[in-house]
């Protein structure tokens, strides 16, 4: 519970630019420089305000930004802004998720096999956004209507963002396999799909989904905004009545809870350990 790795690396990086930066020590040459951060460094309020307490300012766009210490985040940022932010001599601290990079190498090499690339994932999240701008005929699906705007090619390579269900890639890389075919290495044809779903993502839904079933209660800690907390939540209820969705404390009503439950919690990938153990230790003294 708590933070995944790609999180957690992202978070203790950024806690030590601001420790840097509270002693002076930012830069190089021994140079201060403003440290900021493009975009939220994951979506959840909490660990954007914890960032903003050690003085790093999240920035929304690049405009005009210039000489500074700029923090790419989990879910990685577009070519153009990169390229951008480089010429404009700032520095780049890159806190991109390992897996999220491993995903556009992924598509790239699925580039050069194919003549488009199809993404399974949500057109707006910054990881997508992010990954499309790396290649040169990518594609967008989340669901069957999709399928029907995609134009008709030999061959497609398939991907997905990371923090997708299992399930939802299975169902779109099947529509894929019915609209191009199963991929045919010595023809050349059909829709070659790659695993790119993240191992944590993964195994936290399976083992989260094992303990809602045999629960009275299950609680999913996490933000609306994350995709991957939602989809987790989603997950739990399905099995669940009694999932329940929190962001905080604050949002748990203590009073409907009592020892003779069984109560599960999990959480999302961005959300910070210590707001799970804040209501691990308030379940523990009803
Ligand atoms: S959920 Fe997976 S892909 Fe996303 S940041 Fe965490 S480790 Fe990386």
């Amino acid at each position: 519970m708590g933070f995944c790795h790609g999180v957690r690396k992202s978070f203790d990086t950024v806690m030590r630019l601001g420790r840097e930066l509270q002693f002076g020590e930012s830069g190089k040459g021994g140079q201060i420089r403003e440290i900021v951060m493009l975009g939220d460094i994951v979506h959840n309020k909490d660990v954007v305000e914890r960032v903003e307490q050690v003085g790093i300012r999240t920035i929304r766009s690049i405009d005009n930004i210039k000489g500074k210490t700029v923090v790419l985040r989990t879910h990685g940022e577009a070519r153009g802004a990169v390229e951008e932010l480089v010429k404009a001599r700032n520095e780049l601290v890159d806190c991109t998720c390992a897996i999220v990079k491993e995903v556009r190498k992924k598509a790239l090499l699925l580039e050069k096999r194919h003549p488009a690339v199809v993404i399974v994932g949500m057109r707006n999240h910054p990881e997508i956004v992010g990954l499309v701008s790396w290649l040169a005929n990518p594609h967008i699906m989340m669901s069957e209507e999709d399928i029907e705007a995609l134009p008709h090619y030999r061959s497609v390579g398939v991907v997905s963002q990371t923090t997708i269900s299992a399930e939802r890639y299975e169902s779109c890389i099947e529509l894929l396999e019915d609209k191009y075919g199963k991929w045919d290495e010595v023809a050349g044809t059909g829709a070659e799909w790659l695993q790119t779903i993240c191992g944590h993502t993964r195994s936290n839904q399976a083992s989260s989904v094992e303990v809602a079933g045999d629960v009275d209660v299950m609680i999913v800690v996490g933000s609306r905004n994350s995709s991957n907390s939602t989809k987790l939540y989603e997950k739990c209820l399905e099995v669940n009545p009694n999932a329940l969705f929190v962001r905080r404390l604050a949002e748990l009503d203590l009073s409907a809870f009592n020892p003779a439950m069984s109560v599960g919690i999990t959480s999302g990938a961005s959300t910070p350990d210590w707001i799970v153990e804040e209501i691990v230790r308030a379940l523990e003294s009803v």
